[in-house]
């Protein structure tokens, strides 16, 4: 089972994938966590290239073929073979984040992310997406006072408000896939809400 988790920064993921898969190992289930861009020592490398804040030239281009870079490496290093031995694989962020950060944030044209994605991801995709659903005002501000700000952080907001309604616009087109769920409200409102989705999921 491969479970991916989307939504802006600030929304609260880091949280609730710990709460997702605690839940999980108690049932029984081997859980495997990893994130984009990241969970590779590759794909950890390329991640702290591509949100250096001193990295501010680099082109639109670029950044969006250094994360399809990074989930070529996670989808064969970690992800397949963890999903074909049977465990749950849980994805902070992934495929759908280029769409929304480099083709609704940045302006890519949305073919050229599709050709990138489909060398990453080697057939892969997830069996179901968890979307933190947060306007990015509130978001962001959670996010800011917990760290400092990273280079797609450092945006404009109304970078972070293109990301956010590209987010709504995938989650109504793939609504069998894409869950949304309210992160406005407490982690253990929220936390209860993904439950019941996992459970209609392990059936
Ligand atoms: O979720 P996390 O904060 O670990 O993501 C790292 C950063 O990369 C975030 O600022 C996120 O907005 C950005 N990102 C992006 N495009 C992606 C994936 C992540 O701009 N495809
Ligand atoms: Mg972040």
């Amino acid at each position: 089972l491969f479970i991916t988790v989307e939504g802006m920064d600030g929304s609260g993921k880091t949280t609730q994938i710990e709460l997702m898969s605690s839940y999980l190992k108690d049932k029984g289930y081997e859980v495997v966590l990893t994130r984009e861009p990241g969970g590779t020592i590759i794909g950890e490398k390329i991640r702290n290239i591509i949100l250096d804040p001193h990295n501010s030239g680099m082109c639109d281009a670029a950044e969006m073929l250094l994360y399809a870079s990074a989930r070529a490496q996670l989808v064969r290093e970690v992800i397949k073979p963890s999903v074909d031995s049977g465990k749950i694989v849980i994805c902070d962020r992934f495929a759908d984040s280029s769409y929304v950060y480099q083709g609704f944030g940045r302006g890519i044209d949305f073919k050229a992310i599709e050709d990138a994605n489909r060398a990453a991801l080697d057939g892969v995709s997830p069996d179901i997406t968890i979307f933190l659903d947060i306007r990015p005002e509130l978001a962001l501000g959670r996010r800011l006072a917990a760290t400092g700000a990273d280079r797609i952080e450092n945006e404009k907001i109304e970078f972070h408000l293109r990301v956010y309604s590209g987010y709504k616009k995938l989650a109504s087109l793939y609504c069998d896939r894409i869950k949304a769920v309210d992160s406005s409200r407490s982690i253990e409102d929220i936390a209860q809400d993904i439950r019941v989705l996992l459970d209609g999921l392990l059936l």
